[in-house]
C-alpha cells in the first residue's frame, strides 16, 4: 500500500439528516446508472450511523424510484458465535433497517456466517464471492472511534482480506450499549472483510458523524497512511470518499 498517495475527498454536511440524504442519493443514482449484465454489487456497514441512509433508501423505494432486483450485496463484517437470530447479530440488524423493506432477491444477499465451522473456509469463500460477482461496486462504510473501517482495528495489515479479528476492548465497551451495557455479552471477535478487500472495490465511502469520531476523521483523512488508523489506508484509494456531519469533520 505504499503507493502515491492520492487525497481522499471530503464532503462535509450541516447535519446527520442531510448527511444521510446525500449517501442515498449517491448509492441510488450509482444503482441506477449501472449498465451491463451482472447485478450491481454494493458492499454494506451496520452500527449507528448507516441507519438514517437505510431510512431513505427504504423511502426511495417505497416511493417506486429505487429498485434492488439487480443488487448484489456484501456485508463489511459479523459477530463470531452470537447466534444468527439474536437482535444484535448483524444479519438481523440488516433485516431490520433494510432487507425485510426491500426487493432485494434473498440470493443476492450475502453476510459473513460467524457460525460456520470453519471460519478460515467461510472467510476464503467470502473472498471468493465477491470475486465471482464481479468486485465491490460501491462499498458503504463506517468509522470507530479509534479509525476502524469495519472491524479492522488498530495494527491491521492495510492488505489484509477477510479474517477472523479480535474486538478492541474499547470497541466492545462501545458496542455494549447494544448488550444491555454489559461488555461481558459482546462478543470477543468478528468475521471482517480486510482493508485490502475493502480498497479493492471501485470507489468506497465512508460515514462519520458526531464530535466522538472527529479524531478519527482527521487522524484518517489528514494524517499519515497507517495501520494505527486503518481508515488511512483510503488515502490510497483514487475514488474514495470521507462522508461528515459538522461535528464529525470539527478537527479538519
Ligand atoms: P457506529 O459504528 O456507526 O455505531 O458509530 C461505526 C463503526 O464502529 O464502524
Amino acid at each position: 500500500m505504499q503507493g502515491e498517495k492520492i487525497n481522499m475527498q471530503v464532503t462535509v454536511k450541516d447535519s446527520y439528516e442531510e448527511m444521510c440524504s446525500y449517501a442515498a442519493e449517491e448509492i441510488a443514482n450509482a444503482i441506477n446508472s449501472h449498465k451491463g449484465t451482472r447485478p450491481f454489487v454494493l458492499g454494506l456497514p451496520t452500527g449507528s450511523t448507516p441507519i438514517g441512509v437505510y431510512d431513505a433508501l427504504v423511502k426511495m423505494h417505497k416511493e417506486g424510484k429505487l429498485s434492488f432486483k439487480n443488487v448484489v450485496t456484501f456485508n463489511m463484517d459479523e459477530y463470531v458465535g452470537l447466534p444468527e437470530n439474536h437482535p444484535e447479530s448483524y444479519h438481523s440488524f440488516m433485516k431490520r433497517y433494510l432487507f425485510d423493506h426491500i426487493d432485494i432477491p434473498r440470493e443476492n444477499i450475502n453476510i459473513l456466517d460467524g457460525n460456520a465451522e470453519n471460519l478460515k473456509e467461510e472467510c476464503r469463500r467470502y473472498e471468493e464471492k465477491i470475486k465471482a460477482a464481479g468486485g465491490v461496486d460501491f462499498f458503504m462504510g463506517g468509522i470507530g472511534v479509534d479509525g476502524h473501517l469495519a472491524f479492522n482495528e488498530p495494527g491491521s495489515s492495510l492488505d489484509s482480506r477477510t479474517r477472523e479479528m479480535p474486538l478492541e476492548e474499547d470497541t466492545r465497551k462501545v458496542n455494549s450499549r447494544f448488550f444491555d451495557n454489559d461488555v461481558n455479552q459482546v462478543p470477543k471477535t468478528a468475521l471482517t472483510v480486510g482493508i485490502g478487500t475493502v480498497c479493492d472495490a471501485r470507489r468506497v465511502m465512508v460515514l462519520a458523524s458526531g464530535k466522538n469520531k472527529a479524531h478519527a476523521v482527521y487522524q484518517s483523512v489528514k494524517g499519515p497512511v497507517s495501520t494505527q488508523w486503518t481508515c488511512s489506508a483510503l488515502q490510497n484509494h483514487a475514488n474514495s470518499m470521507m462522508l461528515c456531519d459538522k461535528e464529525a469533520a470539527s478537527e479538519l
